[in-house]
């Protein structure tokens, strides 16, 4: 068997446990099942490509792993169920924030047009853009920012990730999001416990919001830090 073959039967079991775990868990989050799409997405991106070397074993055991700068990819499972919650279509443009390994991005950029990712760690950006590149993720583009304010340049967006914890719901976000999008976010001011929280506005632009699941997420700098890398 050869290493690759290996993974691609990691990966499918993994992606029957995280079906299983949204099955599990629908009563909490709403979400019965995984779309068709989404699912393919999961078993087309190469999880081990975006985790350190050392890690690469551990790649599809369902849980977040440490990327370096204090950061981590996120729990399998959250991707997932992030990735299903913003209903995505194929001429969808998504913003997300936290771009981290890279991972999330490369899977939104199998279920829409264009993504644009913002990271805040310099080292970390340069590194997720040379990955996708090389893997050929071409329809997503990685920034350098904070991701409090956006990306104002390709507003509105259909849907909004955010994949740090925010104390509250960054208003920029909701003035770039379109009428009948949908914002998936983990909010809460203690760093070890947060709602993700889902903000639909409707076509009139009213917002609707309901927490779907409590989550761990790393936290979302606050704007003044310093993007250098420092934990
Ligand atoms: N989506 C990532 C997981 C990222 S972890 C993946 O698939 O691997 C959260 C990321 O958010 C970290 O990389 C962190 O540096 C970044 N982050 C934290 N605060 C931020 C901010 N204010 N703006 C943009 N990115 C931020």
């Amino acid at each position: 068997m050869t290493p690759l073959q290996h993974h691609d039967q990691e990966r499918e079991a993994l992606v029957r446990e995280i079906a299983e775990e949204v099955h599990d868990t629908q009563y909490l989050t709403g979400c019965k099942t995984l779309s068709p799409r989404v699912l393919r997405a999961l078993r087309e991106v190469p999880r081990e490509a975006f985790v350190p070397e050392e890690l690469r074993p551990c790649s599809y055991l369902n849980i977040p792993l440490p990327i370096g700068h204090a950061q981590t990819i996120s729990q399998p499972y959250v991707v997932a169920l992030m990735t299903e919650l913003l209903a995505l279509e194929p001429d969808d443009v998504v913003l997300e924030i936290g771009t981290g390994s890279g991972y999330q991005a490369a899977i939104l950029s199998r279920l829409v047009k264009q993504v644009e990712s913002v990271e805040f760690i310099d080292a970390l950006a340069r590194q997720a853009k040379e990955r996708l590149a090389g893997l050929n993720f071409p329809n997503v583009t990685v920034h350098t920012g904070d991701g409090h304010a956006g990306w104002p340049e390709h507003a509105p967006y259909d849907a909004i990730i955010v994949t740090a914890a925010a104390s509250q719901v960054p208003q920029a976000l909701v003035d770039q999001l379109k009428p009948g999008g949908r914002l998936v976010i983990p909010v809460g001011a203690d760093h070890w416990r947060q709602g993700l929280r889902l903000v639909s506005k409707n076509l009139a632009g009213q917002l609707h919001e309901r927490e779907v699941l409590p989550v761990v997420f790393v936290p979302l700098r606050d704007t003044g830090a310093v993007p250098d890398g420092s934990p």
